[in-house]
This record gives structure tokens, C-alpha cells and sequence, in this order.
């Protein structure tokens, strides 16, 4: 098996805002990424594929969203779903994995897809198991020992490795400058990995046993039945927002149950606790606006967990101007490397 040299992709992961240890982890991540789809057999049709569909009787509605990846294999459409997670990936058993084999945003997709010329067979979701081990301290090793222990600072001196991967010059005088201080100081605190040298690490690690890192997750079919249902409630929840004056903030509900979703505080919150304006400058207008009658499996999502935050997102079209948080940062930029890697596969 060739496996496809990345390296012309890492800047994607170098060059982000990401810290130095996040940087280090996606690298270990994309370096042992190409391992898991070099044998996939399919032609690579599109990446970021933008679609849209205007919904039959639905005054006006259009259907909206973005296919990471789509393929082509014997005629047959598959759609590749990139995710990244913190938790194991091995157990399709568990509630994530019975989740994405039901989530709307599929179902959605399906339909664009089909409506664009492009039946989907089947859609495999791609997952990758976010790192969240830390840097860690080197044991010092046996410095007079003939075989040194791997990942030790006997391997490092002796061999000019770690982990069995190579150093560089900057590592190597890094080292020789920690050595010179031990020699006369030896209650000098152990040596610390780098965030580069974690990264060598985990790079091996995930080389090692990369089930733990990785899961395609496929055989996701959507039914006639499932697609007509799917319809139905997207044309109800059209509707509903017609019906709903988009002027009127008490008819847009707050549901507090979602203010802390995934552990991120809505963005909203200072505006419902009645300590910021909408109209204040913490809040600027949405870069990214879609258009009014445009329906995403985001804006779906937002309407369905609390309507008062649909409303200061999308009929108002109001944002945060913090930063996002660094988890989504992460997968963000995970996501422009798996398109970029699956843009490479398609362009030979
Ligand atoms: S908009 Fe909704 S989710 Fe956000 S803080 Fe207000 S009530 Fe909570």
C-alpha cells in the first residue's frame, strides 16, 4: 500500500490559529489519515459540494447545505460525513454512532443530493477521534545502556530520536542546551516534551493502533419512507415560521434547557439574562447570512432547540463577536484538511 505524502497539506494545520499542542495533535491525526482511506476504492466526485433545492409547495422554501465529500463508486453515489470526536471511536454500539445513523442533517443531504441528479447508495461517516492526552515528562532512560529505552532522554542523546522518529537540529540543540544545565544543576526538573515531540509521539501511537483514532462508520441508508417523513416535518417547520412574526420577540420562545448545550453557553446568554442589548457591541451582524427562506440542517437545528436563538440569529441576523471556542477551532480545521486531502485523491 502507497500512502499518499501530505505533507504539501500540512500548512492547512501549521499555519492555523490553533495553540501548539492542538497543532501537534491534528498533525499526528493527519498523518496517519491517508493509512485509513488509501485502499477506498470509489472515484472522488466533489468536495464541499454546496447544494440547494427549492421544496415543492412549500411557499418558496429552498432546502440548503454542504456534502464534505462525494464519490462515485460502480454508478453508485456514496457521501463521505467527516467528523471529529473526543470520546472512543470503536464502539459503533454506543449512543453517538446509533445518533448519526438517524441525524436529520443525512436525510437532508439524501434529498439534496437526489434532487441534484446524485442517488446516494449509502453515506459513511468519516470519525476521528480527537487527542486530548497532554505533553508529558521524558524519563531520563538508561544512558549506558546498549538498547535505550524508546521515548526516553537516553533514546534522545543516543540516538537523535524520540519514539523512534527522527530530530531535528532545533530539537537536538534544545536537548544539548537542557544536558548542559543538568551537568550542574541536578535538581533541575525533568525534561518536558515539546509540543513537537508530543506530536512524534502520538504520531506513533496512533500508527500503532489507529482503530482507536479512526472508524468508518457506513452502510447508512435512507428509505422512501424516511424521506417522505423527513419532508413533511421540514415543510411543518416551514410553515410555523411563515406563520410566526418575525417582529414580534415574544412569540419567539426562550428554551433555557438549551442555553448550555455541548458545555458552550449559548451565545446569546447575556442578551436572555437581560445584561447585554442585541443591539449592543457585543453583537455584530452575521458575516454569513443566508437567505431568509433558505433552510440548513443548522438553522433546523437552532429552530428546534430554542426558538428565541433562531430568532436573534436568522430573522434578525445577530452574532457573538467573541471568538469561537477552541473545540469547534479544531474541528474546523481538521475539516479543511479532510477536504483538501479528498481533494488531492480526486485530482490524481
Ligand atoms: S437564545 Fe435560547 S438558548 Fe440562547 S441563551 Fe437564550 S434561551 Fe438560552
Amino acid at each position: 500500500m502507497t500512502i499518499t505524502d501530505v505533507s504539501s497539506l500540512l500548512p492547512i494545520i501549521t499555519k492555523s490559529e490553533l495553540p501548539p499542542v492542538d497543532k501537534a495533535r491534528a498533525t499526528a491525526l493527519a498523518l496517519n489519515y491517508p493509512s485509513q482511506w488509501e485502499n477506498f476504492d470509489g472515484n472522488i466526485v466533489a468536495t464541499e459540494m454546496e447544494l440547494k433545492v427549492e421544496m415543492k409547495n412549500c411557499n418558496g422554501w429552498v432546502l440548503a447545505g454542504i456534502i464534505d465529500t462525494l464519490a462515485e463508486r460502480d454508478g453508485e453515489y456514496i457521501m463521505i460525513e467527516h467528523k471529529t470526536r473526543s470520546g472512543d471511536v470503536d464502539n459503533v454500539g454506543d449512543g453517538y454512532y446509533r445518533r448519526l445513523a438517524h441525524d436529520m442533517q443525512i436525510t437532508m443531504y439524501h434529498i439534496l443530493l437526489e434532487c441534484n441528479g446524485y442517488p446516494v447508495e449509502q453515506t459513511i461517516y468519516d470519525v476521528v477521534r480527537k487527542l486530548t492526552t497532554l505533553c508529558r515528562r521524558i524519563p531520563a532512560g538508561k544512558m549506558g545502556d546498549e538498547n535505550v529505552k524508546v521515548g526516553s532522554r537516553a533514546e534522545m542523546c543516543k540516538l537523535g530520536s524520540y519514539h523512534g522518529m527522527d530530530l531535528d537540529g532545533k530539537d537536538l540543540a534544545w536537548l544539548a542546551a537542557y544536558m548542559e544545565k543538568l551537568a550542574v544543576d541536578d535538581t533541575l526538573e525533568p525534561l518536558k516534551e515539546s509540543p513537537k515531540l508530543y506530536g512524534l509521539r502520538m504520531a506513533v501511537a496512533i500508527a500503532e493502533r489507529p482503530e482507536k483514532y479512526f472508524k468508518q462508520y457506513g452502510q447508512i441508508r435512507r428509505s422512501y419512507e424516511e424521506v417522505e417523513h423527513a419532508l413533511a416535518g421540514l415543510r411543518q417547520v416551514c410553515q410555523q415560521i411563515d406563520a410566526t412574526d418575525p417582529t414580534d420577540l415574544a412569540v419567539w420562545p426562550m428554551n433555557t434547557a438549551q442555553c448550555n448545550s455541548y458545555g458552550t453557553a449559548c451565545e446569546f446568554m447575556d442578551v436572555c439574562a437581560g445584561v447585554q442589548d442585541i443591539n449592543g457591541d457585543q453583537y455584530q451582524d452575521r458575516k454569513q447570512r443566508s437567505c431568509p427562506k433558505e433552510l440548513s440542517h443548522s438553522k433546523l437545528c437552532s429552530y428546534h432547540g430554542c426558538k428565541r436563538k433562531y430568532h436573534y440569529r436568522y430573522n434578525m441576523g445577530k452574532e457573538h463577536v467573541r471568538q469561537r471556542a477552541p473545540a469547534l477551532e479544531f474541528g474546523s480545521v481538521m475539516h479543511l484538511y479532510f477536504a483538501a486531502y479528498f481533494d488531492m485523491k480526486k485530482n490524481g
